[in-house]
């Protein structure tokens, strides 16, 4: 590749996208004249940089923000159910840990093993109720929050 059309290549993208000088760009219309190489090249980068074009026109500011609120929505949605299982996760061990060590201390009198007992089993029947809940209403409705 000789000089001048080094030259123009570094100058070709600013040509198509109007941003040279008249100095530069009456340069580089004059080699293009002389030049098959170059002005294979330009075209090649036209039809390049108008496809991109298109595809960015295709999409209407409209659908743009729609497309954007979704994605926010989608990250917000990622990250509450993130917290969730972190939180249901740590509380399930704690009062796992918590609840096995109970059971396996002595205490007096009886009855209160049987009453925590019960109280165990009375959060896990309502946690189980509250993830029921929580997934036939994700499965019905995608696109609504769903807060225990
Ligand atoms: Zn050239």
């Amino acid at each position: 590749m000789d000089e001048a059309c080094a030259k123009v290549d570094e100058l070709l993208s600013g040509y198509l996208d109007r941003e040279l000088t008249q100095k530069d760009r009456q340069q580089v219309d004059l080699h293009l004249e002389s030049c098959a190489r170059c002005t294979a090249r330009l075209r090649e980068f036209d039809s390049l940089s108008t496809s991109v074009g298109r595809l960015r026109d295709e999409m209407d500011p409209e659908d743009r923000e729609r497309w954007r609120k979704v994605m926010d929505n989608a990250f917000d949605r990622t990250l509450r159910g993130i917290g969730w299982l972190l939180l249901v996760g740590a509380v399930l061990l704690l009062v796992g840990y918590g609840g096995y060590e109970f059971i396996l201390s002595d205490v007096e009198p009886p009855f209160v093993k049987w009453a925590v007992g019960a109280v165990y089993l009375g959060l896990a029947v309502q946690l189980l109720s509250v993830l029921r809940q929580r997934l036939s209403a994700s499965k019905t409705d995608k696109y609504k929050d769903v807060e225990i």
